[in-house]
């Protein structure tokens, strides 16, 4: 999946509306070069923090 189609803060799929993403899934590892697990971790807490306002 595209950065530019996710939003940063909740990383909700702006195509998606309701679809929350984080970890591997998310094109970001040529740009990242290796933190993979903190990238994991970080992303998929901003993810559950979105995903949690939307209720
Ligand atoms: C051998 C190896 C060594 C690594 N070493 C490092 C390291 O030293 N440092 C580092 O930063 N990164 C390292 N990485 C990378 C890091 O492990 C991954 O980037 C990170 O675990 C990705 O996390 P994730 O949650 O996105 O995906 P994953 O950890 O792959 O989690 C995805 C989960 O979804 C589950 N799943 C899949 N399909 C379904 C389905 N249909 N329904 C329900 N569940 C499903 C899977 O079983 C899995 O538990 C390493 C990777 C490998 C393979």
């Amino acid at each position: 999946m595209r950065l530019s189609e996710i939003d940063p803060k909740t990383m909700e799929s702006k195509i998606h509306k309701g679809l929350f993403l984080c970890g591997e899934i998310l094109d970001a590892f040529g740009p990242i070069g290796g933190y993979n697990f903190f990238w994991a971790w970080a992303t998929g807490r901003a993810a559950g923090l979105g995903a949690s306002r939307t209720q």
